[in-house]
Formats: C-alpha cells, sequence, structure tokens
C-alpha cells in the first residue's frame, strides 16, 4: 500500500512542538514542508525590516529542526499550491490558521480550489487560546471592551487546548521538488543594522524556550510591578516568538499555569491577562478587519491631525528633546524592541503632544519592531489613540517626566540611551532643561548641541490637543 503524502504549510507557526496541523499531517502520511513568502501581500503589510530579519533567521532554524527537508518559496500560494500538489501527487494539505483579513480571503479561496480539484485541505487553530468566532455576547454580537471579552466570555466559554506533544515520527516524502530556497526571499539588510540585534535575540523555538523559561525563573512572580520597569528584564520578550508561532500561546499559558498552579498570585494572573489582550486584539482585526486602517471610533475622522516631517523625524530618531521618549525611540532602533510602558509613552507623545497622526506611529513601529504584528499594533496605536476599541480616553495625556520619574527613578533606563546624559543627577535626567547651569557644564550637557532642545513645550501642546479633541467631542 502507498503511503498518502500531504503538504505541511508554514506559515505563522515556524515550529514543531504544539503545531495541530503538523501533527495531524503526520498522521495521514508522508510530508513535504512548505513555506511561501507571499509576495501577494497587500501594500504596505509586507514584513516590515526587522520582521524580515527575524523570518530569516526563524526559517533558517525551523529548517533545521525538520532536518534540512524545508521547502521555501516565494510568490502567490493560489497559484504555487495546486502547482506543487499536483506534481508531487499530494492527497492533502495542512496548515494552522491566520486571522489577518487579506489572509483568511486567500485561504479560502486556495481551500475551495482546492477542493474543487479533489484535494483535501485541512486547517487547525494553532495561534489563539480562543478562536475569535467562539467568543460572543449573548445577543451574539462581538464583545468591544477587555474585560468582559476576557473574563466572561474566553475564561468562561472553554479551557484554552492543552499543549500536543510533536509528532512521534516525521516521514518526509521525496525530497526531488526544487524550491526557490530562503536566499531566494532576500529577507536579509544590505546595510549591517542588525548587529545589536543579533546579540540580543535568538529567533527560532529554541530561543523562544529560553526566555519562556528564563521567564518563569525570574520574573513571573514579580510580573505584576516588574513589568512596568524599562531598565528591568521584568517581562517575559515572548512578543516575536509568538508572532512568528515558534511558541504557541497554549504552551505559555500551560508553562505559567503547570508551575504555578491554581494560584491566586496577582502576578500570574496579570501575566495570563495579558496573554489575553494578544487574543482580544486578534479578535479585534476578526471582527472588526478594517483596524489597521480606519479609526475604530469614526468621531476620530475628522481629528486635526498635523502633519510635520520635521517632528516625525526627530520621534523616529530619539531626538525630540524628551528623555524617556527618546530613550524608548533608541531602544526600539538599537534592539528592535520597546517596552510596553515606553511604547505607550511614546505613542501619547507622538499622537497627544506632537499631533500627529496614529498611523504615522503604527508605519514605523511596522518596520522597526521585531514583533511587529497586524492585530496587536493597530489595537496598541488605536488604544494609545483614543480611536480604538476600550481605549484609553483622548484627554489622558501621559505626561512624560513624570512617567519617567516614576517608572525610571533613576533614569537608567534612559542613561543607557542616551548616554549624552549620564551624568546628570537623577532629578533631572527627565528634564534636562531644568539643570541650573553649574550642574549641566559638570556633567557636560549643551542643551541644543550635545541634546537637543525639547522639540515641543509639554503643557502647551497639552493643552492644544485638548483643545483639538474638543473640536471632535460634539
Ligand atoms: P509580556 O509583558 O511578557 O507579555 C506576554 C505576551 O502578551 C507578549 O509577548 C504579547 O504577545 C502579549 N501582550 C502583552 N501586552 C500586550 C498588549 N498590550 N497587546 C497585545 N498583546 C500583548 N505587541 C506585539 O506583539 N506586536 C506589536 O506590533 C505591538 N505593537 C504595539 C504598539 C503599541 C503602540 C503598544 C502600546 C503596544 C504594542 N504591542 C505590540 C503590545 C506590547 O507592547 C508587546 O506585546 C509587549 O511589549 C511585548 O513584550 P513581552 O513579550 O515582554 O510582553
Amino acid at each position: 500500500m502507498t503511503v498518502p503524502v500531504s503538504i505541511m504549510w508554514f506559515r505563522q507557526d515556524l515550529r514543531v512542538n504544539d503545531n495541530p496541523a503538523l501533527n495531524a499531517a503526520c498522521d495521514m502520511g508522508k510530508i513535504l514542508p512548505i513555506y511561501i513568502y507571499d509576495d501577494t501581500t497587500p501594500d504596505g503589510r509586507a514584513p516590515g525590516s526587522a520582521s524580515q530579519w527575524w523570518l530569516h533567521h526563524s526559517l533558517t532554524s525551523l529548517n533545521d529542526r525538520l532536518n534540512g527537508h524545508l521547502k521555501i518559496f516565494k510568490g502567490d500560494p493560489k497559484v504555487l499550491i495546486p502547482k506543487i500538489m499536483e506534481s508531487i501527487k499530494a492527497k492533502a494539505i495542512f496548515w494552522n490558521r491566520c486571522y489577518e483579513p487579506w489572509q483568511i480571503n486567500r485561504d479560502k479561496e486556495i481551500k475551495k480550489q482546492l477542493i474543487d480539484s479533489e484535494f483535501e485541505a485541512y486547517s487547525s487553530n494553532g495561534s489563539l487560546l480562543w478562536e475569535p468566532m467562539k467568543v460572543l455576547k449573548k445577543d451574539g454580537t462581538p464583545y468591544k471592551v477587555y474585560t468582559p471579552y476576557y473574563r466572561n466570555g474566553c475564561l468562561k466559554i472553554e479551557e484554552p487546548r492543552y499543549p500536543k506533544a510533536p509528532p512521534a515520527r516525521i516521514t518526509y516524502a521525496d525530497d526531488e521538488y526544487k524550491d526557490d530556497g530562503l536566499d531566494a526571499l532576500n529577507l536579509l539588510p544590505e546595510i549591517k543594522w542588525d548587529f545589536t540585534i543579533s546579540k540580543m535575540w535568538k529567533p527560532g523555538e529554541e530561543g523562544a524556550a529560553d526566555n519562556l523559561s528564563e521567564f518563569i525563573q525570574h520574573a513571573a512572580r514579580q510580573y505584576k510591578d516588574g513589568r512596568d520597569i524599562p531598565s528591568m528584564k521584568g517581562t517575559s520578550r515572548l512578543s516575536p516568538h509568538l508572532h512568528f508561532g515558534e511558541v504557541s500561546p497554549n504552551q505559555v499559558w500551560y508553562a505559567i499555569k503547570d508551575k504555578f498552579g491554581a494560584t491566586e498570585d496577582k502576578s500570574i494572573d496579570t501575566y495570563l491577562s495579558e496573554l489575553g489582550w494578544r487574543e482580544f486584539s486578534y479578535y479585534l482585526l476578526f471582527h472588526f478587519p478594517t483596524l489597521p486602517n480606519k479609526n475604530f471610533n469614526d468621531k476620530f475622522d475628522k481629528f486635526p491631525w498635523r502633519k510635520d516631517a520635521k517632528a516625525l523625524k526627530a520621534w523616529q530618531t530619539g531626538n525630540t528633546g524628551i528623555p524617556i521618549v527618546d530613550a524608548g525611540m533608541r531602544e526600539l532602533w538599537q534592539t528592535g524592541y520597546m517596552h510596553n510602558r515606553v511604547r505607550m509613552i511614546v505613542g501619547s507623545f507622538l499622537v497627544k503632544n506632537l499631533l500627529l497622526s496614529w498611523h504615522e506611529g503604527e508605519r514605523w513601529f511596522w518596520d522597526t519592531l521585531l514583533d511587529a504584528d497586524l492585530a496587536s499594533n493597530s489595537a496598541g496605536w488605536q488604544w494609545v489613540a483614543g480611536s480604538g476599541a476600550d481605549a484609553s480616553p483622548y484627554f489622558r495625556i501621559f505626561n512624560p517626566i513624570l512617567q519617567g520619574e516614576k517608572f525610571d527613578k533613576k533614569g537608567k533606563y534612559v542613561r543607557k540611551y542616551c548616554p549624552e546624559l549620564k551624568d546628570l543627577p537623577d532629578k533631572y535626567i527627565h528634564k534636562p532643561w531644568e539643570t541650573p547651569g553649574v550642574i549641566a557644564k559638570d556633567a557636560k550637557l549643551e542643551l541644543g548641541k550635545s541634546y537637543p532642545e525639547p522639540i515641543v513645550d509639554l503643557k502647551a501642546s497639552r493643552q492644544r490637543a485638548l483643545d483639538a479633541f474638543q473640536e471632535i467631542k460634539g
């Protein structure tokens, strides 16, 4: 009897452990594992520079896990998949579902096309704890507020699936089918800006497992407070690994639950609830597919955003003259990551103090974040802007000096990324413009030369934002 051959199509699930589609494919028989770099992505939604770097290394790592059997293509999956299936005489294809609107539409087309041609196509849930179509309010409509969504919806409907063991055995189909290969994707930057990034991150399943176990051992118990201190390793740094599916949220959820049990520990509950925010972002994107492009609250369509290329550039490069903002933007540039507390601070500064549209921030993050994720990034920016579902109200404007003084008391984080301020006393580290002359001289601070003057007056720009908000409120 011939053993059936099927295709395992890897997408945002670049792992062997807890991969429901891979398990199902292996249960059927031999597999041809493939990855397609889809060049039909809508404009501006191809992976940004940082994500491309990550993807290159993640695919290398997955290929190693599959003993060099991963076939890599570039092109339109709607064209490539039927061609490969015909050619290798595959019976079926398996994949884990993605939730970006353009991927949903594309996958539906592919499934129909294959079934019409008498192939079998199976999809599984490999990247969410609760799929968006399963969680609805009593009246059948989607939740728009996080707490009832998570507490009354998700937590009440069912326990997340327990992670699956990897396939006991993977048998590969004949390898003769010619692929394009990883180098054809051209994902690595020509200019070696990734030097610091590669020292900090290890894309792939192993790197994900390392971060998870380090977090469990050293930071999980203190997460509730530790997660707000940007100079500490107080969070799990799993976001790029989760985005590329090198670890599933189920593995993270149960690694925490199995270790800490049904604990009343606030830190553990808070951490699980952050995974819930990731779910909520996907949920919003699924039910409101215009989330990346349109204000969730359409009152904001009339918001008088400014255009100011100079201010935008100062923000992007970390030269606004506001230390905590500059430190955050430089952390992003140097490491491909920014601490969540600081994402909120730099976001508030952009949309409120600078009065620039959240789309400007969203696009910059898309290009520079290693964890750039359509759902979490769009939801995060709409939350910051006040235009989103369950968003921070527009009139709540973060004061970056107070935020700095509260969450970076001794200025450790600012000193790391703004070394030109390192000799300032703690008292002035978050407001260098107030430093008296003699002290500034001792600290080798020359405002406007060694470090920029603030590009906006915080008080006046706050008032300008509130006035702008008044215009759309009615
Ligand atoms: P931890 O604190 O260890 O949290 C564990 C996991 O929970 C994270 O890895 C992440 O998957 C999830 N999570 C935590 N907080 C959030 C949140 N607020 N929203 C959604 N998921 C969350 N996250 C991304 O993964 N990709 C993005 O593109 C992204 N863009 C953002 C843009 C803005 C303006 C803001 C305010 C937040 C954004 N976030 C984004 C959410 C959050 O900042 C990151 O998920 C978090 O900082 C990642 O660090 P961590 O893995 O150490 O998080």
